[in-house]
């Protein structure tokens, strides 16, 4: 595993930080966001350092289909079987904050679309 210094993720990846940890595969894991924006808020992320889903899928992209699945085991798993949402920021204009790849998996009361 290729860990980044100084990178949030990576520390919460290693253990270092800890995080509330839904589901973990052996290549990613799944952890409640620490500001949710809905009654369930997981992250998604891969153990393995990579900046965004530009990254992602310009290095590993069977690794983003192992993340989705992961995905929709934490939505299973939440019991969100009425709908629920998975997004990514990517880059500056997104708002994305933390440099590691990420999907927020969002539900448990009706989601606003378009999103602000
Ligand atoms: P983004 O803005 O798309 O990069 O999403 C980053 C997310 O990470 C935000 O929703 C933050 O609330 C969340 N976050 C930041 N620090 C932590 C942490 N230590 N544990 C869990 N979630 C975090």
């Amino acid at each position: 595993m290729s860990a980044v210094q100084d990178c949030l993720f990576c520390k919460i990846s290693a253990g270092v930080i800890p995080a509330d940890v839904v589901l973990e595969s052996d290549l990613a894991i799944a952890f409640r966001d620490i500001d949710p924006k809905a009654p369930t808020h997981v992250l998604v992320i891969p153990k393995k350092h990579f900046a965004d889903v530009t990254d992602l899928m310009s290095n590993d992209p069977d690794l983003a289909s192992e993340l989705l699945t992961l995905a929709t085991k934490v939505a299973e798993h939440e019991g969100l079987a009425t709908g629920y949402r998975i997004v990514t920021n990517n880059g500056e204009d997104s708002g994305q904050s933390v440099a590691h790849v990420h999907f927020h998996v969002l539900g448990g009361r009706s989601l606003s679309w378009p999103p602000g």
